[in-house]
């Protein structure tokens, strides 16, 4: 056993784990242990990837800490994420977070949990992945050691999560380019906590609302310049926005304000709920207009600059779909808009035909439509095959993104398409010229992608249209057939049923904190919002 009390000098105990995955409650392909084994799946002892990447933000930076600061080891456990998609498969889910829980029960006794989570996976049974794992490693570990994680923005925050938690930081950018910097402030903040530097208190405020919030673009990103203001004054360590994820059927579904203080419960409720009111009066407003095809196209046409980037919403992968609809480049080909290139398609058969068939070989290809009805139909092309890559790279954020095979085809019309073997979103540009096409001699880019696209692809400097459309990621949500969800959510409910005045703080973590301040959360959650 460890010597304990007086002030300390032995070795204090980092452990690192990460599982995580967005499920799209309406998506039809299902997340199994291949899904995750095909995407990240990174055990004990074997090659973590070198710099920090979406999923390893906390990973990257607890090893650079135990670098720099004195006193302190490294354990890591496994790290599994899958892509975006449906539920995943319960024996998957409970393989992978058994895996580390036994990992963690070997690595006992520690001092600090950081977990690398996404914050909206859902398994069979599970509705609350996250908060299942926060609430059993809490079980494993006990009340007074440090537990944390990073969570994208795109979560559905339980009060089983902020209970079982001491640090949840989301990332705060939509492009989430911040991936390393959230890991930095996870580690720094709870290892404080594990050295008893600061006292972790979470206030929640739930703006009882779903939407996208794009931080590229105002109001968001002047919101989000501001918490950077206030993180590190009176009290404040952390303020994440949890946009939550629309397209998932649970009943944590919405956005929500956490602001965590060093045991400044009052402080922490009022912060949270002046950002959650400012987010109320904002609704509707925090992203750009998603445009019918047809009408996205007809703008797209009479836009001046180039090359236009068209964003595929509806189908991204990203966000659980498939990745091979041909709604879009069905309409460009009736409409004569040949002048373009599409991507990613998730097309295995088509891309391994072509691979095999060489650079230069001219064929008949059948390609995507095969997902399910929200794919649209196959379309039948003569192609020339431009590249073929099979193990093709894009980037995100710095972070190198493994594309699988990458093949670069033109039809006989003349329209480009980037096929793959792996169903990935488009992050940048490079993704189609490691099959050959060069977006940038293409008047439109079609790339299948919500917003991540936006970082690398706005550089080109061309107009960006964003696109609606009948697929798993589509924008109208009033067309999902929810269970789940809790009623009184705007925009399913308007401002009449899902006012303002109903929101509340809703959760206050207490653990760790003195008697005196535990009062004061106590009655901060019986109570209306400051
Ligand atoms: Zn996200």
């Amino acid at each position: 056993m460890r010597p304990s009390g007086g002030r300390r000098s032995r070795t204090r105990r980092l452990f690192t784990a990460g599982l995580g995955t967005e499920t799209n409650t309406f998506s039809p392909i299902r997340t199994t242990l291949t899904s995750f084994a095909d995407h990240l799946l990174v055990r004990p002892g074997e090659r973590m990837p070198g710099g920090p990447t979406l999923d390893t933000g906390p990973q990257w930076a607890a090893r650079r800490f135990v670098e720099e600061a004195a006193g302190w080891e490294l354990v890591e456990g496994t790290v599994a994420f899958a892509m975006p998609a449906g539920p995943t498969v319960r024996r998957a889910y409970e393989a992978l977070r058994d895996e580390i829980l036994a990992q963690l029960r070997a690595a006992t006794p520690v001092d600090a949990v950081a977990l690398s989570l996404h914050g909206a996976m859902v398994a069979d049974g599970y509705d609350d992945c996250e908060g299942d794992i926060l609430h059993r490693v809490r079980d494993i570990v006990g009340p007074s050691v440090a537990v944390g994680a990073v969570l994208d923005p795109h979560a559905h925050l339980s009060p089983t999560m902020v209970e079982a938690a001491d640090l949840l930081v989301c990332f705060k950018l939509y492009p989430h380019v911040d991936f390393a910097e959230r890991g930095t402030d996870l580690i720094r903040l709870l290892t404080a906590t594990a050295e008893g530097r600061v006292r972790p208190h979470t206030a929640v405020f739930d703006c009882r609302q779903i939407a996208l919030y794009h931080t590229t673009h105002e109001p968001m990103r002047s919101l989000v310049a501001q918490l950077a203001t206030l993180e590190g004054r009176d009290g404040v360590l952390s303020i994440s926005i949890v946009h939550g994820f629309p397209w998932g059927d649970v009943a944590d579904l919405g956005t929500k304000v956490v602001v965590v203080t060093d045991a400044r419960p009052e402080r922490g409720a009022a912060v949270a709920a002046d950002l959650g009111r400012r987010l109320v009066t904002l609704r509707g407003r925090c992203a750009p207009a998603h445009l019918p095809v047809a009408e996205g196209l007809a703008r797209a046409r009479t836009s001046a600059r180039g090359p236009v980037v068209l964003a595929e919403t509806f189908d991204n992968p990203g966000g659980g779909a498939a990745g091979d609809s041909t709604v879009v480049l069905a309409a460009m080909l009736a409409g004569g808009m040949t002048d373009a290139c599409i991507g990613p398609v998730w097309d295995p058969v088509a891309a391994t035909y072509c691979a095999g068939a060489g650079v230069g070989a001219s064929l008949e290809i059948r390609v995507g439509g095969k997902a399910s009805h929200l794919s649209g139909h196959p379309i039948d092309l003569r192609v020339t095959v431009l590249g073929v890559n099979d193990d093709a790279w894009q980037t995100f954020g710095g972070a190198r993104v493994p594309l699988g095979l990458a093949v670069g085809v033109r039809s006989s019309e003349g329209l480009a398409l980037l096929l793959t073997d792996r169903r990935t979103q488009g992050f940048s540009p490079e993704l189609f010229r490691e099959g050959g096409i060069e977006p940038c001699a293409a008047r439109y880019v079609v790339v299948k992608s919500s917003h991540h696209f936006y970082d690398a692809f706005a550089r080109l400097g061309g107009d960006v249209v964003y696109l609606d459309g009948p697929g798993t990621v589509g924008q109208d949500l009033r067309r999902l057939t929810y269970r789940k969800r809790t009623a009184g959510l705007w925009p399913f409910d308007d401002a009449e049923t899902s006012p303002f005045r109903q929101v509340e703080n809703v959760s206050s973590r207490t653990r760790n904190i003195h008697p005196q301040a535990r009062r004061a959360a106590t009655a901060s959650q019986q109570g209306s919002p400051p």
